[in-house]
């Protein structure tokens, strides 16, 4: 009988582990060493969630592997959907006040010709991201095709789609503007946009095992590809 492959990844060096803690009774736990680095394998696993989202916020690539690849829950599509809703509502509103601005009143018409862009901002996110993620698997897939090598033991296309996702929840920076009304203004749009670019590279880094640098031009050149797409599809609803 072949042997089980490993399960999870050592939050410090990436390397697999068999294990993350040993029970020798009910309420006695010990955390096991990675082989490798010697250093605890997944500290996290006895940290409160909270401390290890405020890890996630600061870019910490060891709170991401934990999230990644020794969490339960691996199934992201639901933050998916809501980073999707979130980002076109965000747009949505953005373009509406730029719109409405010259505007002295709204008429029954103008609300539903925005009601219709709504569901155009959500076409125009889901194709974007679609963009940014087949730019970044092929490019990726390029690289491993050249360096074999290169390619983690523990890579897996889903665990790459968890991480991207995650890395957008930057995204909800806009809460405070959408609140407080103070949407699309250049410094905070500028902000946000940094922090989401840092935070995709950096679980690009993680996932893939690459460098900064090569991780930061794969994702630049697939954010290039979504805003352009973006932008030929604001052009044709234009025409
Ligand atoms: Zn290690």
């Amino acid at each position: 009988m072949a042997a089980r492959s490993s399960l999870y990844t050592c939050v410090n060096c990436g390397s697999q582990v068999q294990e993350l803690f040993k029970q020798y009774s009910p309420a006695v736990l010990k955390l096991v060493h990675c082989g490798k680095c010697h250093k605890i394998a997944d500290k996290y696993i006895e940290y409160d969630p909270v401390i290890v989202m405020i890890d996630l916020v600061l870019l910490n690539e060891q709170a991401y592997r934990h999230v990644l690849y020794n969490s339960p829950s691996q199934n992201h599509w639901r933050l998916a959907v809501i980073l999707v809703l979130f980002e076109a509502y965000s747009e949505w509103m953005t373009h509406k006040d730029v719109k409405s601005s010259g505007k002295s009143h709204t008429s029954p018409y103008d609300l539903f010709e925005g009601e219709q862009s709504f569901y155009f901002e959500c076409l125009q996110t889901v194709v974007g991201s679609s963009m940014l993620l087949l730019l970044t698997y092929t490019l990726t897939w390029l690289r491993w095709w050249v360096h074999a090598e290169c390619r983690p033991q523990n890579y897996r296309n889903i665990i790459l789609w968890n991480a991207l996702v995650l890395s957008n929840c930057g995204k909800f920076l806009m809460i405070p503007s959408l609140i407080w009304g103070e949407i699309g203004t250049e410094t905070h749009s500028l902000f946000i946009m940094g922090y989401t670019f840092l935070s995709q590279l950096k679980v690009y880094s993680v996932v893939c095992n690459t460098s900064k640098v090569g991780a930061g031009f794969i994702i630049f050149f697939g954010l290039v590809a979504k805003y352009y797409l973006c932008y030929m599809i604001s052009n044709m609803k234009l025409q």
